[in-house]
């Protein structure tokens, strides 16, 4: 038998929670989908992985990422939402009411409204060491991480040629004694005024057509071994943290198309919304967002969508 919700959320991240709690006290009684690993990552989002998190407003001292989400979660039921641990893995958006079918699951889940708050996923390399020294060094966020004892004065290696590397190794001169930046090609990918920027910073090293193929060390990096694809010469950087900048994921596979996404998968949405090119359905955090991608920010789009929506319930 189909279920009917006036308000379905998948994801489980900040946009998702906070979107869970304002469509909860506006008495939506929303559904959230918080996911099974969905993606890869635990219910709670990207923050489930990290440790302090040192930037989201009203923890003076910080608070661990998977505490910060299991008080929103718990928040998010006190608001009257409810959770199933489940992932999304079809939906039909063509016509309403929409419809949303859980992973071996028959029957759909259907709905007025929708928020898609699926987060997105950092690529990674898969060199030796990373296992070992995930989040224990080695980070694909610096702006998340970098301010971290462990990498203060200390050698440090940015991996990508993109904004987000630019913007990474600009942001690690503030903490690390000298930033090596590998790019594999021998051009940046990255805006003119960035590169320029890196290029300019006396502590920034470009290595060019070079990457990395192993995180060495005991119980933290030491070294980096490196690998020019030109000519074949390995090299060894001491260095003390690994930053990968190479890309993100957005996790909008299960939409199929549906929904006007760029041509990296992200979500469009209208400025200044959190609204999709299909009415009723909205996208909040990072799913939609490739610039800033931060907890605070997912969490501002979240309180957007679930206004967005309790607007369009209320006047059609
Ligand atoms: P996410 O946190 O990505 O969560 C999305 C959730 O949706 C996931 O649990 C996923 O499994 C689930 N999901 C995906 N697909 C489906 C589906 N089909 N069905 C059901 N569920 C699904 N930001 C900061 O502000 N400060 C920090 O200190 C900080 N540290 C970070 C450290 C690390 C290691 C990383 C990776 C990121 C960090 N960030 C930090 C960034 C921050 O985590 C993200 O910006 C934020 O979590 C994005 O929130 P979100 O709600 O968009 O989605
Ligand atoms: P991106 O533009 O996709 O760049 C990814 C970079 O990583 C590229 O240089 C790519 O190299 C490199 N790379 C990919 N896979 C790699 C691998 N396996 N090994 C080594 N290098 C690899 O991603 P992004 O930098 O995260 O930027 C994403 C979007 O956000 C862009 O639109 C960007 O403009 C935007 N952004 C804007 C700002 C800002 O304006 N302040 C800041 C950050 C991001 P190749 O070039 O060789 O493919």
């Amino acid at each position: 038998m189909s279920k009917h919700e006036k308000v379905i959320i998948i994801g489980s991240g900040p946009a998702g929670h906070t979107a869970a709690i304002y469509a909860g006290r506006a008495l939506l009684n929303p559904l959230m989908f918080e996911g099974q690993m969905a993606a890869g990552v635990a219910a709670g989002g990207q923050l489930t992985t990290t440790t302090d998190v040192e930037n989201f407003p009203g923890f003076p001292t910080g608070i661990m990422g998977p505490e910060l989400m299991e008080n929103m979660r718990q928040q998010s039921l006190n608001s009257g939402a409810r959770i199933e641990t489940k992932t999304i893995d079809r939906v039909d958006l063509s016509e309403k009411p929409f419809k949303v079918w859980a992973e071996y699951e028959e029957e759909p889940y259907t709905a007025d409204t929708i928020i898609i708050s699926t987060g997105a996923t950092a690529k990674r390399l898969g060199i030796k060491g990373e296992d070992t020294f995930w989040q224990r060094g080695m980070s694909a966020c610096a702006v998340c991480d970098g301010a971290l004892p462990i990498f203060r004065d200390k050698p440090l290696v940015v991996i990508g040629g993109g904004d987000s590397a630019c913007e990474e190794a600009t942001f690690l001169t503030k903490y690390g004694s000298k930033i090596y930046l590998l790019v594999r090609k021998d051009e940046f990918r990255a805006s003119k005024v960035m590169r320029e920027r890196v290029l300019a910073n006396e502590k920034i090293e470009v290595l060019w057509n070079t990457e990395a193929t192993e995180a060495i060390g005991d119980n933290a990096i030491q070294q980096v071994r490196v690998l020019n694809n030109k000519t074949q010469e390995e090299r060894i950087l001491d260095a003390n943290g690994l930053f990968y900048a190479i890309g993100h994921t957005p996790n909008t596979g299960f939409l199929n198309g549906q929904i006007d996404c760029d041509e990296t998968g992200y979500v469009l949405t209208k400025p200044g919304t959190t609204e999709t090119n299909v009415p009723g359905v909205f996208a909040a955090g990072d799913v939609q967002d490739k610039k800033y991608r931060q907890a605070i920010t997912s969490a501002g789009s979240g309180c957007m969508a679930a206004l967005e929506a309790e607007h369009l319930l209320q006047n059609g």
